[in-house]
């Protein structure tokens, strides 16, 4: 079975990553079950541009390794809100200062938008995916969803700002639905969705 290492080190998007490639035969594994401890800064302007830069430090740092048998993914994902000319974006994860203390970061969102009316808390959360075959060829995709920012914190599902994303179709935040829900219309599941059919272009011998 081919090999892909995630290069991420938060547990929940390796979760919901490993859950939406399930049906794959990729034996998918996190940096860390992997033995690799580097942690990239993403510390560029576009999602796509840290997930680019994710995928290839660890592709290069495994090629030097002479371990050329693996593919590598990166994930880099954000909200944008509208109001606030699209804010968090990059900076989703330490929006508040501190990486990855989804609380502050949900408190200072809601103290931002303090006051704006629920039409007006247009908001979608982006999902840059880029993929490193093992050899070179790159896939990069993305995937966003639309919804609304509510006024409270909603649900027990998820992670990071999923209790205030609101998605009108299923009249549910993120952390209100199950993990099967969320994938089925998420900025991940429909990035990895067309990343299955691209590698599926790629390796013509991999069943969808
Ligand atoms: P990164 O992609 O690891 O840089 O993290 C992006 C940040 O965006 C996360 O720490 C979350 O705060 C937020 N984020 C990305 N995807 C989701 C999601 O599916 N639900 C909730 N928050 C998310």
């Amino acid at each position: 079975m081919r090999k892909l290492i995630v290069a991420s080190n938060n547990e929940h998007k390796i979760q919901e990553i490993k859950q939406i490639l399930l049906d794959f035969p990729l034996e998918i594994t996190s940096l860390k079950e992997a033995g690799i401890f580097i942690d990239v800064d993403e510390d560029r302007e576009t999602f796509m541009e840290n997930s680019y830069k994710k995928a290839s430090e660890i592709s290069n740092y495994l090629k030097n390794k002479g371990q050329q048998n693996f593919m590598v993914m990166a994930d880099d994902s954000g909200l944008e809100v509208e109001y606030l000319n699209g804010e968090p974006g990059v900076y989703s994860a330490r929006y508040a200062g501190e990486h990855g203390n989804s609380k502050k970061n949900n408190e200072k969102l809601l103290r931002n938008l303090q006051g704006i009316a629920f039409k007006d808390r247009k908001a979608s959360f982006v999902c840059s995916v880029v993929l490193i075959t093992s050899t070179g060829e790159e896939i990069k995709v993305e995937g966003k969803v639309n919804g609304y920012i509510t006024e409270v914190l909603s649900g027990s599902e998820g992670f990071g700002y999923d209790p205030l994303f609101f998605v009108p179709e299923f009249d549910k935040t993120f952390a209100e639905m199950s993990a099967e829900e969320k994938n089925s219309i998420s900025h991940r599941g429909k990035a990895l969705d067309m990343l299955k059919k691209e590698l599926n272009k790629i390796f013509d011998t991999v069943e969808e």
